[in-house]
């Protein structure tokens, strides 16, 4: 693993104790002026595998379904869809909740490692061998084949696209996959509220309780630095690209998708007067 890191340029930090190493782990490395990290190419850098285990562990997902509901199955059987594509697989979670609501699914992602994590996850909760595909969205077509009802990008993995070109691109990627009659859904983090609330009055968003809390640390119209911090006072960052809700839609009409529905989701923090999260649900017919 360590290996495998230090050839693509992470850092390999050493826990050790009286001279033994007891272990070896990839860390974040966002350089001396992390907010400056805004390249779309740094998610596979981003998701290192303690974060992810970390995440994983804490984030019961039995708790994440129950807080989550069935709002995506009920609203893809209600569309009379088959079969998906779940473009952000990262460790799995939509895919086996699909594969569990009966869907042809196939999970691809960017990072190895996370459909590494996913195919275990699949095995682990349910016994499902999940397909998976490794595919950059931005190049999406070549990679991944097939045509399908539905393409689902879900869990705010939009945000990692750095410029409008990408964004685009990968827009018009998924469009192109999809049937004729075929739906995106995608979701997003309400970046609105935390552009215009500030960062003096910034929210702290907390995960399943108290276990984990995210907050943004850094925010300009070009960045959102969240913060991660866990129980056991370890802390990770994500650089994500502040989306505004109505940018997302007009780039989704813009590459063809003619009726765009924008839902509120209150239900994955504590309840507040705004909603934490939108789901846009594009059709292409
Ligand atoms: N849907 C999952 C969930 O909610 O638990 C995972 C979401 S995770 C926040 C975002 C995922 O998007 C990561 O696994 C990351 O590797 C992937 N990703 C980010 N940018 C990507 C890109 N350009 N192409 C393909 N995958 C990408």
């Amino acid at each position: 693993l360590g290996m495998r890191h230090a050839d693509t340029g992470a850092v390999v930090r050493c826990l050790s104790t009286g001279g033994s190493v007891i272990s070896a782990q990839p860390v974040q490395k966002f350089g001396n002026n992390p907010v400056d990290v805004r390249d779309t190419d740094h998610y596979t850098e981003e998701y290192v595998p303690s974060f992810v285990e970390k995440w994983d562990s804490l984030i019961d997902w039995d708790r994440r379904s129950e807080s989550e509901g069935t709002f995506f199955i009920d609203m893809l059987r209600e569309r009379g869809v088959k079969k998906v594509l779940d473009v952000a697989t990262g460790t799995g979670f939509h895919s086996v909740r699909l594969l569990e609501a009966g869907f042809e699914t196939v999970s691809a992602d960017g990072s190895g490692e996370m459909l590494a994590q996913a195919f275990a996850n699949g095995l682990k909760h349910g016994d499902h061998i999940l397909r998976v595909v490794q595919a950059d969205w931005r190049w999406l077509n070549r990679d991944a084949h097939g045509e399908y009802d539905a393409i689902v990008c879900l869990g705010n993995s939009f945000t990692h696209l750095f410029s409008e070109r990408d964004r685009r691109k990968a827009l018009a990627e998924f469009y192109a996959m999809l049937k004729h009659d075929g739906i995106l859904v995608l979701d997003q983090r309400n970046y609105d509220a935390i552009l215009d609330r500030g960062y003096s009055s910034k929210h702290v968003y907390y995960y399943c309780g108290e276990d984990v809390a995210v907050e943004p640390e850094y925010v300009d119209e070009g960045l959102v630095r969240m913060r991660y911090s866990f129980p056991d006072e370890s802390v990770y960052h994500l650089n994500m690209f502040p989306l505004r809700k109505d940018y997302t839609r007009r780039l989704m009409q813009e590459v063809g998708f003619q009726r765009i529905e924008t839902y509120g989701d209150f239900q994955h923090t504590y309840r507040t007067e705004r909603p934490d999260f939108f789901i846009h649900v594009a059709e292409k017919e």
